[in-house]
């Protein structure tokens, strides 16, 4: 198994560039800071699916994918959710809760990506889903924990994500609903379903 993501070579099963063609298209497309970030989602979470047995090749590319429409101007975004048939509820949030499945459509046209796991975990990377599979797991982990993030907690979070996948999902969970709370933010519904699953009644293991 393959823990190291500058070693994984894609196979054409899931997308046709390679990985050094993707690198270099989103260094183009998006902030070097940005950049970054998802760099460090990719090596997170390639860890992660060499830990939970979920295949790497995927775990990379929705990795590399998951924050491709993080720039992209709101306009453009309203108009792909209402030209997608998204939920409408979308349009009462911003880029933030757009990103995610703005992303996943964008991806598929334009990078051709059609793997279902890999476009729900871009799909569902920052409020999560009240079902989740692995690589979905994975990237909304390895988002939360890659090694950019500080903050208080943050720690906690890594080590749960190493010895306990679903209890990162509850702890990221939890503290990204505190934190938003805290600032007395808008909530998006599907946050909500997302904390009544894995979190809500549960036993408190961290
Ligand atoms: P990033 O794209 O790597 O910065 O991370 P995420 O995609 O996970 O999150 C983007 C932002 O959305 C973060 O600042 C979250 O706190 C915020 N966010 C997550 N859920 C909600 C929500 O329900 N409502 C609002 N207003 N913001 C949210
Ligand atoms: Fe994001
Ligand atoms: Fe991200």
């Amino acid at each position: 198994m393959n823990e190291r993501s500058e070693e994984i070579v894609y196979s054409v099963n899931y997308i046709t560039h390679t990985r050094d063609e993707l690198i270099a298209h989103l260094k183009e497309a998006i902030s070097s800071k940005r950049v970054e970030h998802i760099l460090g989602v990719e090596k997170t979470a390639v860890e992660l699916a060499a830990q939970y047995g979920e295949n790497a090749e995927k775990a990379s590319i929705a990795a590399l994918l998951h924050d491709f429409a993080k720039e992209r101007p709101d306009e453009e975004m309203r108009d792909l959710i209402i030209s997608e048939n998204m939920d409408l509820e979308l349009l009462q949030f911003g880029n933030n809760i757009w990103h995610g499945p703005t992303g996943a459509s964008l991806v598929q046209t334009r990078f051709g990506v059609t793997d279902e796991d890999i476009l729900n975990a871009i799909r569902n990377h920052t409020v999560g889903a009240p079902e989740m599979r692995l690589l979905e797991k994975i990237i909304y982990v390895a988002d939360y924990i890659e090694p950019g993030r500080h903050f208080p907690g943050v720690e906690e979070a890594r080590r749960l994500a190493y010895t306990d996948l679903d209890a990162a999902v509850a702890y990221a969970t939890e503290q990204t609903l505190r934190h938003l709370l805290e600032k007395r933010a808008k909530i998006y519904p599907k946050a909500i379903e997302t904390y009544n699953k894995w979190v809500a009644g549960k036993v408190k293991g961290y």
